[in-house]
This record gives C-alpha cells, sequence and structure tokens, in this order.
C-alpha cells in the first residue's frame, strides 16, 4: 500500500491518478494537467469476485500505474459505468453486479490515500475531448460513448454540466422514434435501441427471425454483435449496412434534439462503435441538416474523437481539474 507521503514527495508536479471502470475492462494512469499521460494500464474487468475483491484489483492496478509514473499525484479522478449518485460516487454499475450500492469514492479515496472524485464515465469522456481531445475550442460540446450502451455528457463553456442528480448527458435515452423497439430503460425507441452495440444486436436477432438473408445468418446467435455487424457492414453485407444506417439516423435526429436545446457547436463520438469511422458517420453527417434547419446550428461539427484508448483515463483525470 502506498503511503500519502510516498504520493507527495516525488517531483511536486501535481498529477492526477485517473481511473476508468467498466464492464469490460478497468484502466489507470498518471495524467499531467496538461493532459500529458505519464503511466497507463489496462486490463480486463475481473467478474469473479466479491464487491472488495474488485476493490483490491482496481487499486492494485492504479498503484501499479503511480509506481511507473514516477512523479507525484495530488488527487485521483474517477470514470465509473452508472448507474451512480453524484458527488457522493456511490455507484450500482448495469455492468459490474458485484457492485450495488457501493461507496467506491470513499472506499477509493481511503484505500489510495488521495482525495477523490468520481462521476459517470461519459461525462468524463466528454470532459476530457473538450479539453485535450476532438472537443478543443467548442463552445458548447456534446461528446458520446457508442459503445455497448450510448452515454454522454455535455461540457458548456468549459464546464462539465451536472443537473439535478448528476445525469445530465443522458443522449443514450432521449427518445427518437416514439413508436420504436424497446429499450432496456423500458422506453421505446431510444437512441440506445438503434445506435447501441446491444441494440444493433436485438435489431439483427429480429429481422433475421423474420427471414432475411445476411452473413450474419451464419453466424451462432451470442456472435451477432455490434461489432461483428460492423465487420459485416465494412463487407458490404446488405442487412448490416441499413442497420448502421438506422444507427446513423437515430444517432442524429437524438443529436438534433441535444443542439436544439442546448445551443450546441460540436459533438464529439466515442467508443468502440465509433470504430465503425465512416460507416456511422458518414451517414450520421449526411442525416444531420435535414434535422438541424435553424440557423443558429449550421456551424455544427460531428467529428470522431482524439483521445483513443487513454480517452478514460485522461478524462478520469480531467474531472480533479474541474
Ligand atoms: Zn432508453
Amino acid at each position: 500500500m502506498w503511503s500519502e507521503t510516498q504520493h507527495r514527495d516525488a517531483s511536486g508536479s501535481g498529477a492526477i491518478l485517473g481511473i476508468d471502470i467498466g464492464g469490460t475492462k478497468l484502466a489507470a494512469g498518471v495524467v499531467s494537467r496538461a493532459g500529458e499521460v505519464r503511466s497507463y494500464l489496462r486490463q480486463p474487468t475481473p467478474h469473479n469476485v466479491d464487491a472488495e475483491g474488485l476493490l483490491a484489483v482496481v487499486v492494485a492496478l492504479a498503484e501499479r500505474a503511480l509506481g511507473d509514473a514516477g512523479v507525484s499525484v495530488d488527487a485521483a479522478g474517477v470514470g465509473c459505468g452508472g448507474p451512480l449518485l453524484y458527488p457522493e460516487g456511490i455507484v450500482s454499475p448495469l455492468h459490474i453486479p458485484a457492485w450495488r450500492g457501493y461507496p467506491l469514492r470513499e472506499r477509493l479515496a481511503a484505500a489510495l490515500a488521495l482525495p477523490a472524485v468520481l462521476d459517470n464515465d461519459a461525462k468524463a469522456f466528454a470532459l476530457g475531448e473538450a479539453r485535450f481531445g476532438a472537443g478543443r475550442g467548442s463552445r458548447c460540446l456534446l461528446g458520446m460513448i457508442v459503445s455497448t450502451g450510448v452515454g454522454g455528457g455535455i461540457v458548456l463553456d468549459g464546464r462539465l454540466l451536472h443537473g439535478t442528480s448528476g445525469n445530465a448527458g443522458h443522449i443514450g435515452h432521449v427518445t427518437v422514434a416514439a413508436d420504436g423497439p424497446l429499450c432496456p430503460c423500458g422506453a421505446h425507441g431510444c437512441v440506445t435501441a438503434y445506435a447501441s452495440g446491444t441494440g444493433l444486436a436485438a435489431r439483427a436477432h429480429a429481422t433475421l427471425a423474420a427471414g432475411e438473408s445476411s452473413a450474419l445468418a451464419a453466424l451462432p446467435e451470442d456472435a451477432i454483435t455490434g461489432r461483428a455487424i460492423v465487420a459485416a457492414a465494412a463487407a458490404g453485407d446488405a442487412l448490416a449496412r441499413r442497420l448502421l444506417d438506422d444507427a446513423a439516423h437515430a444517432l442524429a435526429v437524438g443529436i438534433a434534439a441535444a443542439a436544439h436545446l442546448l445551443d450546441l457547436d460540436r459533438v464529439v463520438i466515442g467508443g468502440g462503435l465509433a470504430q465503425a469511422g465512416d460507416l456511422l458517420l458518414e451517414p450520421l453527417r449526411r442525416a444531420l441538416p435535414s434535422h438541424t434547419r435553424l440557423a443558429f446550428l449550421r456551424g455544427l461539427e460531428v467529428r470522431p474523437a482524439a483521445l483513443g484508448l487513454e480517452a478514460g483515463v485522461i478524462g478520469a483525470a480531467s474531472l480533479v481539474m474541474e
């Protein structure tokens, strides 16, 4: 276990420990206040451990990242999958059943002997991209993670928007088709129902069950994932292409709703499905203008995320800079 003194003696650089906790991977790194990554480590999220066992894995990863960086650290910023209570940092991540109502912020702060800020991972992503990535120079930014789910965060004049309960930015559950498919949240026609990995897979299953032919039909049922649909679309499969077009259109309609409400000037899109690149972004950019007709939205830009794999850790560290 590191002591508080060890963290603060090194060079007085005031760097920040960033920790990114998701259902499939954990990452930790030390980030300078200029956004430079001094160390970075990641590993799969273990699922055969209890709440305290998982905490121990996160702490060990963070301590290795601190050791690798060899600079002093003032605080820890933590991005975690929701739902969670902000600013308390009590988490019940959808994809981490070991933690239910778990006081993660307090436990990490004690174990690492550092003050800690914990927030939703998509909000952290938006803040990191706004400060150091594809959102630089933007006045009002929506950052979106398009992955297993669809998450988001809003950064207005350099400040992260929290909302009443800390949940501002939930673009994934903006309704884009009132009579659309059922979303895991219980509502119909959310952006998530079309554009998330889970939503894409569910729509592919339904279409294949109705008898449509596609290269996807040759895959075992549980291999039809968002990633597999992107790969099939890249190989020219017509059904996969149409599903991605629908996803792009749902994203465009959701973005248009947010853009009108908030007077956005930029949207930054990251996450696993954003790896589809132009297969997703090109139809999105084509659809957006027909839903954003007012003159004040003429400058609205959609850009891919710029911080790559380290975006989560940089975003988590950025929470401390707020
Ligand atoms: Zn929903």
